[in-house]
């Protein structure tokens, strides 16, 4: 494994981004740089160094983007009125913090455009992406591999943004009736192909056509978690839930923190939070049957001992090979056993918690949420740590009606988002799981 420990030659508290896989003495590479070509061209991913303290009174601030504007820009390597405008603009929803029974407090992330809290990342990154695409005079083609919400809350993102086109890639068959219809609904310079494979398919694709010479001269670019400027609009989200719960609850920092995990970027991000300082109790990884990131904590598999993706309710976090653990490594080397504690949920019991909690708490989750109310009983009973617990809420119930009927009986909650999909224009094209079919596709859009 190798650590991020290296010093940097630049000014020591110049922010710079380092692979993961990068030699000691590394040079590191600007925040724009990293954006733009999301992967490192040594195959490790990006990740910010030194990280910077968080400002004096972050607690303090008004909203999500006013927060931002407080946390981000030194991480940015821009000032405050540069990008203050960008992040008004892309986190202009609410996130509001909901108190249940027994001390949880429910951190909803899901009332953006799409319903689930990859808008937070992909509309700050779409923003921060298409700025830097514009200063340097190119068109950057973003590709992305998408096991539902992530394409999703991209395409919404980048649509009709100047400097950028979108490629999606998602499995066939693994994604909800809603999801699809959010993926493929027609929207300028956005492109969605319906993959004959896995999500595991998927980013194989794109992390072949990364590597593929052929392709050099595009400006190739992703917005999947690995790239860095998704991560960190993400780490303001944990900040603002540590604010309400100060000011509304009266609850310090000192919580379990439960993230519904699938691609690990999610909980990447709370950890960059709290090595910029904030003072969280630990992290719980909540997982449906994809289970590689549970099962190495508890050192019953290797590291990077990946598996196949196996489908389930939950889909969005059905990722058999998390890209972000080689990230989770690098920020707590040995100290990830210690800082987070991993449970694996199926699909039965995600809808026995849905049921319950609907009917204990009145509190309807989405398939995702309910493997994380799951994941904090279950470690309340082994552990009997009873901390506040603060859960990531991920997406809104509505998105999965097949799992809402399932578990309650009844139909999910109305969405007017949802309800104006069912009259958008779609478009859709098939793709085999094959480099060079993929290669021809974006050879032909970049013309
Ligand atoms: C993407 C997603 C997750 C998993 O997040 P990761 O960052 O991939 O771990 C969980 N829930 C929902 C609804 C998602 O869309």
């Amino acid at each position: 494994m190798t650590q991020p420990t290296a010093p940097s030659p630049q000014r020591s508290d110049a922010v710079r981004y380092h692979s993961t896989r990068a030699p000691e003495g590394d040079p590191g590479v600007r925040f724009d740089e990293a954006l733009l070509r999301g992967l490192a061209p040594d195959g490790g991913l990006y990740l910010p160094r030194p990280l910077p303290p968080l400002p004096e009174g972050w607690r303090e601030a008004a909203s999500p983007a006013d927060l931002a504007a407080r946390v981000l820009p030194p991480l940015l390597g821009s000032g405050r009125a540069q990008v203050e405008p960008l992040l008004r603009s892309a986190l202009d929803f609410p996130m509001p913090l909901v108190p249940l029974s027994d001390d949880r407090y429910v951190l909803e992330l899901f009332h953006g455009p799409t319903l689930a809290f990859k808008d937070v990342g992909a509309r700050t990154m779409a923003r921060l992406l298409a700025g830097a695409a514009v200063r340097r005079g190119a068109t950057v083609t973003v590709l992305v591999a998408t096991s539902g919400d992530t394409g999703s809350a991209v395409a919404d993102a980048f649509q009709g943004l100047e400097g950028v086109r979108v490629v999606l890639l998602y499995p066939r068959g693994m994604v909800s009736e809603v999801q699809e219809r959010q993926l493929i609904r027609v929207r300028p310079g956005v492109h969605a192909f319906r993959v004959e494979g896995s999500f595991d398919d998927c980013q194989r694709l794109v992390k072949g056509a990364f590597a593929d010479p052929e392709l050099e001269g595009l400006e190739l670019s992703s917005a999947n978690s690995i790239n860095v400027g998704r991560l960190l609009p993400q780490a303001v989200y944990y900040l603002w839930g540590a604010a309400r719960l100060a000011h509304d609850h009266g609850v310090g920092d000192d919580v379990v923190v439960c993230v519904p995990s699938g691609n690990l970027g999610n909980l990447t991000a709370g950890v960059l939070a709290e090595r910029m300082g904030w003072g969280v109790g630990r992290f719980l990884a909540a997982h449906n049957a994809n289970d590689f990131f549970p099962e190495f904590l508890g050192s019953r598999v290797a590291a990077y001992a990946f598996r196949p993706t196996i489908a389930t309710l939950s889909n969005a976090m059905d990722v058999g090979a998390p890209s972000n653990f080689e990230r989770l490594v690098a920020l707590l080397g040995d100290e990830l056993p210690e800082r987070v504690w991993g449970t694996s949920v199926d699909d039965a019991t995600t809808l026995a918690r849905m049921r319950s909690s609907e009917a204990d708490d009145g509190y309807l989750p989405c398939p995702h949420t309910a493997v994380g109310l799951e994941a904090v009983e279950r470690y309340r009973r082994q552990t009997g740590d009873g901390r506040p617990a603060l859960l990531i809420a991920t997406a809104h119930p509505a998105k999965f009606p097949d799992a809402v009927r399932r578990a309650t009986g009844h139909e999910p909650p109305r969405s007017a988002t949802l309800d104006a999909l069912v009259d958008a224009e779609v478009e859709v094209r098939p793709l085999a799981a094959d480099a060079a079919a993929l290669r021809e596709i974006l050879l032909g859009l970049a013309g």
